[in-house]
């Protein structure tokens, strides 16, 4: 890496951090049925918080945690976000060619996929933290997989990087997004809620579009092997027990990253799925 690529990173990592902190308020405010306007402010002591209260990680270190004015402690969710985001539009941007700031076709693809990397965590840390899928956050995922399937190129398979003004809209795509939601949707109606939110439904619609066909297949099995996997391990441990739910919106967006990023980066992966 030469020097503009590293001074590129770093910029990246940096518009993170900042854009982490500002999906805290979404995550906090859209629970409280709050808008993202007005300023940060303790929500113990409801203290307007000034700008060095509020430079991401920094603030946080510095005050240990705590509010300037009342010494409650913050959430260990304003660091961890602000970090998370600056971290994976870092490793996003290793995706793309060195100089994508350069060329309009890539940094567009760039900016598509940071602001699906936003939408999903403003949903894995609200279903986390609170069982909630923010519809917003999933409408944001679902006009991108509608651009998608018209400006990304699929063929070959793999080559998800190469966008191009071509209409690839195709009936497998859309297919199979209907196909694995109404099976989410079986189980939200047979378990009466229980297995699974219907936000957990119209979430596995959206990142099926964006993905597209065969990855959906694949972010489809890694759902179920992770939430099988880590749900056991919880039972088994006895941290969370048969009747309770364990939200599932985590292991679709796992599962999705997972398959989105192994095609991107070994296509010959898909290689079993091309006798479609
Ligand atoms: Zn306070």
């Amino acid at each position: 890496m030469d020097a503009v690529s590293v001074l590129l990173e770093i910029s990246v990592f940096v518009i993170g951090l900042s854009i982490g902190s500002f999906l805290n308020v979404v995550i906090i405010r859209s629970r409280e049925g709050e808008t993202i306007r007005g300023r940060s402010h303790c929500r113990a002591c409801k203290k307007t918080l000034s700008a060095r209260e509020l430079i991401p990680i920094a603030s946080f270190l510095l005050q240990k945690g705590r509010c300037r004015g009342c010494g409650t402690a913050f959430s260990l969710q304003y660091p961890l976000v602000e970090l998370g985001t600056g971290l994976a539009f870092t490793a996003a941007a290793f995706l793309f060619p060195q100089d994508f700031l350069f060329d309009v076709r890539a940094l567009t693809g760039f900016i598509l996929v940071c602001i699906g990397i936003a939408a999903g965590i403003v949903i894995l840390v609200s279903d986390l933290r609170f069982q909630i899928i923010p519809n917003g956050a999933v409408f944001v995922l679902l006009i991108l997989g509608i651009i998608r399937l018209f400006v990304v190129a699929k063929p070959p398979y793999g080559g998800l990087a190469s966008v191009t003004l071509v209409n690839h809209a195709s009936a497998y795509d859309i297919g199979f997004s209907i196909i694995f939601a109404l099976f989410f949707a079986g189980l939200w109606f047979f378990s009466q809620g229980k297995w699974m939110g219907f936000g957990d439904v119209k979430l596995t619609g959206a990142t099926s579009l964006i993905v597209g066909f065969p990855v959906s297949i694949i972010a489809f099995l890694f759902s179920f092997w992770l939430g099988g996997i880590v749900g056991t391990i919880l039972l088994l441990s006895s941290r969370k027990n048969w009747g309770r739910r364990i939200p599932f919106g985590p292991f679709i967006l796992a599962g999705t990253a997972l398959a989105f990023f192994i095609s991107r980066i070994y296509p010959p992966f898909l290689f079993f799925f091309r006798f479609f």
